[in-house]
């Protein structure tokens, strides 16, 4: 008997329950990719993420390869694609991770019906893309936590599995045609950021383990310091499931103290975000809480704010950073949100959609409710609180080193004056060619609290 098992957001032979169940279930397995259309060729199908996934794809080859397997790529509707390839191989289960967004969702019922009505049978595996499954733990008489401390707490109570380790063979038969892995590469043109990571489970691994060594004890003390730069990383991996958020959260566990606890509790912030969109499949484009705002529309100073030319370095700092790395710092990302959705009022999807169309670890839930948690459109409890970018910068980057390493123009200048440029004398000022500031802080502060009444 053949299984077929799906590869989606779970990119990992480590800890794999979709393949586990696919492999547990019939002799030969079928591990598939689709380069889904209905993704390919969309905002979706950027260049980093392309390249991120392109690597993935091919250390998930070499992996299953090396267990006497293969990956078969397929190209198409994802639906048909995988029916098709259930029919070929006659398998009469398919096993996926089950995924939370509303196309994911759609595109699940649409084939348990396609499957259903030709005799075969999906298999939906929990517990895969996130460490608690979306809707396991829920406050009495809800769908979902909208406060993520509540969450928190029941989320550290719910037991996560226990992590599966690779398996050592997967018998493959030999009779699906696969398109060359290395075609996905093409699918998104332009160039990715100069300073993208390389992609799949064996560098993610690589990179877990350094961390382990070297971070993890102090993150907790670290992981707001910008120019120390002593976060994991491991997003990306995260993102595309090359790492598992179940074996993360285990190893942090097993590893204890005050900087595993706090990195556990960042895990736990992407479940969380995972299990509003799952519950609010709009808020991927709908203000999940309204505030009722009539936001400013100011194409030259979004330009401004895209091109890191904001006149505020430590914004802009954050988002040259984005640009090189495809990747920005937490505490950055914080801020350059912020700044636009409050300080200039303009609209959270404006912000949202630039990061996407750049972030290696880009992801529905976890974007586009982080930004509307910066908006105040979102979970945030304290929804109008404004993050002023100089008070910042004293606390985050205090003498200025995170801004010299992504504003060029700025690196000769010493000190924390690096803040704030405007200040300069005028002849050293003026020989920078760096923007003066395009909004004043109070102005814009004013303006916000007004239109929030
Ligand atoms: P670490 O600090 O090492 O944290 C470990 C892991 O915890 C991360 O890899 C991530 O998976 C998770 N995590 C940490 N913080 C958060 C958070 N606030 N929400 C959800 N998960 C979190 N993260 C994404 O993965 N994809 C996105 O598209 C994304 N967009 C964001 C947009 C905005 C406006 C903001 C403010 C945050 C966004 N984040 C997003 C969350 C966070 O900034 C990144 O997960 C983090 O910076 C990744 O770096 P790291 O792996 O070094 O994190």
């Amino acid at each position: 008997s053949t299984s077929l098992s799906v590869f989606t957001s779970d990119l990992r032979l480590s800890d794999n329950p979709v393949l586990r169940g696919a492999l547990r279930s019939a002799e030969r397995v079928v591990p598939l990719f689709v380069v889904d259309r209905g993704l390919a060729g969309t905002g979706f199908a950027v260049p980093n993420r392309v390249a991120f996934l392109a690597d993935a794809l091919a250390d998930l080859d070499a992996g299953l390869r090396e267990r006497g397997g293969r990956l078969v790529v397929r190209r198409g509707d994802a639906v048909a694609e995988i029916l098709r390839a259930a029919r070929q191989a006659d398998a009469d289960e398919v096993h996926i991770a089950g995924r939370v967004s509303g196309y994911a969702t759609r595109r699940e019922r649409r084939l348990r019906e396609a499957l259903g009505a030709d005799g075969r049978r999906l298999r939906v595996h929990g517990a895969v893309v996130t460490a608690v499954e979306p809707g396991e733990v829920t406050p009495a008489g809800k769908d979902h936590f909208a406060v993520f401390t509540p969450y928190f707490r029941a989320w550290r109570r719910a037991g996560v599995r226990k992590p599966l380790s690779a398996p050592r063979t997967v018998s493959v038969p030999s009779g699906p045609r696969s398109e060359p892995v290395a075609a996905v590469a093409s699918l998104a043109s332009g160039s990715p950021s100069p300073g993208l990571p390389e992609g799949g489970e064996t560098a993610g691994r690589r990179r877990m383990r350094s961390w382990w060594r070297s971070g993890l004890r102090s993150y907790a003390d670290r992981q707001d310091d910008l120019a120390g730069d002593a976060t994991s990383r491991l997003s990306p991996y995260l993102h595309f499931g090359c790492l598992s958020p179940v074996e993360l959260v285990h190893r942090a566990r097993e590893a204890g103290g005050a900087g595993a606890d706090a990195f556990v509790r960042q895990l736990a912030w992407r479940d969380f975000h995972h299990q509003v969109l799952a519950a609010r499949p709009d808020a991927s484009y709908a203000d999940y809480r309204p505030r009722g705002d009539r936001w400013r529309e100011d194409a030259a100073e979004v330009a401004a704010w895209k091109a890191g030319r904001t006149g505020y370095p430590l914004v802009d700092a954050g988002m040259r950073q984005l640009r090189h790395e495809g990747w920005m710092h937490n505490r950055a990302r914080l801020l350059v949100a912020s700044f636009l959705t409050k300080t200039l009022y303009q609209d959270w999807r404006i912000g949202a959609r630039y990061f996407l169309e750049l972030l290696v670890d880009g992801d529905v839930a976890n974007n586009q409710l982080n930004w509307q948690w910066a908006a105040g459109t979102g979970t945030d409890t304290r929804p109008n609180r404004v993050l002023n970018p100089l008070a910042q910068a004293r606390r985050f980057d205090p003498d200025g080193a995170y801004v010299r390493r992504w504003v060029p123009e700025l690196a000769g200048v010493t000190g924390s004056g690096v803040h704030t440029p405007w200040r300069l004398p005028e002849a050293e000022r003026d020989r920078l060619d760096y923007p003066d500031p395009i909004v004043d802080l109070q102005e814009g502060l004013a303006r916000f609290r007004h239109a929030r009444g």
